[in-house]
């Protein structure tokens, strides 16, 4: 008798402790925003990067989003047209600008409106010309962002990577000449990480101007993406991640 209730006492101590990790698993992994976005952006940067960004940055920090490509859609460096229309021949989203553009310009649209309303001193610049040969002249992305940063503010281009085994993943390229901050660090926990040098250093990085890869433009995201019933959330989710960030990194 006494050893049968010795056994049950064991039985139930047992079950008890297998429901507790089960449902701890359970429920961190519920919480763990992180895995939810990484499972809708896809893969993120392998690439081995060190660096870390510790300085936070002044709660009004002016913060310019840019739209990746917005003043580049002649021939070379128009952005990915995405897996659906290069690999499964699918139609552009917009036969005038690649799908890439399309994408950057619905995001940076997303990300300045949530900023705001969450108190951000955030906005965007589109050049609306959408080829301007010189990198330098003074309506392109890199020109405005350039000069941003120089006065004082955070400046940030969004892209999409491309698909496959052309595209690296998600993750932020740091600047090239600065130290990377709190923002920097916050976005790439996120997103993932490039490292400095990445390609001997972008045309946006040498500007100081930081390039938010969003993931490859492929897959789950894309299609979440194309989809009308799933793409405003997708956007969504993927802007206030962003805006998270922002306000993670200021103070
Ligand atoms: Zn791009």
């Amino acid at each position: 008798m006494v050893k049968n209730k010795f056994l049950n006492t064991l039985t139930i101590s047992f079950f008890f402790i297998l429901f507790y990790t089960f449902s701890q698993i359970f429920y961190t992994k519920n919480l763990n925003f992180n895995d939810d976005l990484q499972i809708i952006i896809g893969e993120e940067s392998k690439l081995n990067a060190i660096w870390v960004g510790s300085k936070y940055l002044d709660k009004n920090i002016p913060i310019l989003i840019l739209a990746g490509h917005a003043d580049s859609q002649g021939m070379a460096g128009a952005g990915t047209p995405g897996e659906a229309v290069d690999k499964f021949g699918l139609n552009p989203m917009d036969p005038a600008i690649s799908d890439e553009l399309f994408w950057n310009l619905k995001l940076q649209e997303s990300i300045v409106k949530i900023g705001k309303k969450k108190g951000l001193n955030i906005r965007s610049y589109d050049p609306r010309i959408r080829n301007i040969d010189d990198a330098n002249d003074p309506r392109t992305n890199w020109s405005v962002g350039k000069k941003f940063v120089k006065d004082g503010g955070y400046a940030m281009e969004i892209h999409f990577d491309a698909y496959g085994k052309y595209g690296v993943g998600s993750g932020l390229i740091p600047p090239f000449f600065e130290m990377p901050n709190k923002i920097d660090e916050s976005l790439a926990r996120k997103f993932g990480r490039y490292p400095v040098l990445f390609r001997g250093g972008l045309g946006a990085p040498r500007r100081q101007i930081r390039i938010l890869e969003i993931g490859k433009l492929e897959g789950s995201l894309e299609k979440n993406l194309r989809n009308l019933k799933t793409r405003q959330r997708t956007i969504n989710l993927i802007s206030i991640e962003i805006v998270k960030a922002f306000l993670s990194g200021i103070i």
